[in-house]
């Protein structure tokens, strides 16, 4: 099966693999050894606000959202998937182009499901790079890959929400430039089972809102973004904060996460091929019982194998 792409995706390929070459891998030596060297690992290093304001400037910016042309690329998901994967071929690749989950995500459902007044406050330093987001639907007391299954509550008390609920793997939460999360939580448990669900802003630095701590995946804590558990307690936010309408939770969670989960996989595929790469290399490099690596025979086998995996992997995604 054979994808091609536009005149003006092709151009922007290789405008984005330009940008990585040339600011994005040179930065990535740069970035870690200022957390290293950081006593606060949940400290941003200022080469990333440097490689933003460069991409920036360069249009090379919001790359995946396809509504609003005036702010993205206006590419739908198919056409944005080969520039999402050279981006993720860099840890700090996507967020140097404003194209970082979790805020791509947020951004989108703002986008769509917002309000005028949402937009204007969250949406637009959002697009700008100037904050950044989180999104609180998983639970540690319920299996979350059922998001019917979240038991936060959000209760209408006058012209505010109270939200009740514990969170965890809300990624980017620990992010000093984190200001708003999206949160998901149940308004009515007496409606049918996909209604009883709404997602509502609430600002992380309300009064109830604690960051418990950052969780580790496969030992990594994942600074400076982080991945939180969060405690929500009476927290109280106004009834206008409410995205779209009571009940509309669940269908805007699909209509977020159907991209976005897509999107994990675009930047996946890139550090893949990244790997790939740096095998190919150091096989070429490293000798072993008298031959290269690259002239060993399971060697080769290994690296076909995963070549193919990358291309499966690709071509399913796109
Ligand atoms: C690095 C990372 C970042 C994350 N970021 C966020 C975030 O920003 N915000 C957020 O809200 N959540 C986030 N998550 C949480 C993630 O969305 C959940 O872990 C996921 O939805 C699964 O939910 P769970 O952990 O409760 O697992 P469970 O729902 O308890 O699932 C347990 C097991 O059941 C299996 N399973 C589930 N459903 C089925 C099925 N239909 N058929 C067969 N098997 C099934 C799963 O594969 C799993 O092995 C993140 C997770 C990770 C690891």
């Amino acid at each position: 099966m054979k994808f091609t792409f536009t005149d003006k995706v092709d151009d922007l390929v290789s405008r984005v693999e330009g940008f990585m070459n040339e600011n994005v891998y040179p930065a990535e030596a740069v970035f870690h050894e200022f957390l290293e060297k950081s006593d606060n690992r949940w400290t941003i290093p200022p080469i990333m606000e440097e490689l933003k304001k460069k991409a920036k400037a360069q249009g090379l910016w919001n790359l995946f959202l396809a509504e609003f042309e005036d702010y993205g690329a206006g590419l739908n998901n198919l056409e944005y998937a080969p520039l999402a994967e050279i981006m993720g071929r860099s840890p700090i690749g996507s967020e140097a182009f404003n194209c970082s989950a979790p805020d791509t995500g947020n951004m989108e459902v703002l986008a769509r499901y917002g309000t005028q007044a949402q937009r204007d406050e969250w949406l637009v330093p959002l697009l700008n790079g100037e904050i950044r987001s989180a999104f609180a639907m998983t639970e540690p007391a319920v299996a979350s890959s059922d998001a019917t299954n979240v038991q936060c509550t959000i209760d209408r008390q006058g012209n505010e929400y109270v939200i009740n609920g514990r969170k965890w793997w809300t990624s980017g939460a620990l992010d000093p430039r984190c200001k708003i999360m999206i949160v998901m939580g149940k308004t009515d448990v007496n409606a049918p089972r996909h209604t009883q669900q709404s997602q509502i802003l609430v600002p992380v630095d309300t009064k109830g809102v604690t960051l418990l701590r950052p969780l580790n995946v496969f030992g990594s804590d994942d600074a400076p973004h982080g991945h939180a558990e969060v405690l929500l307690e009476n927290v109280r936010v106004p009834a206008s904060n409410i995205i779209g309408g009571e009940g509309e939770g669940f269908a805007i969670a699909q209509g977020r996460l159907g991209p976005g989960r897509i999107h994990h996989c675009m930047r996946l595929i890139g550090c893949a091929q990244r790997a790939l790469e740096l095998m190919c290399k150091r096989a070429e490099n490293r000798v072993a019982f008298g031959k290269k690596l690259s002239d060993q025979g399971s060697v080769r086998e290994d690296i076909a194998k995963s070549a193919c995996e990358i291309e499966q992997a690709r071509l399913l995604t796109l």
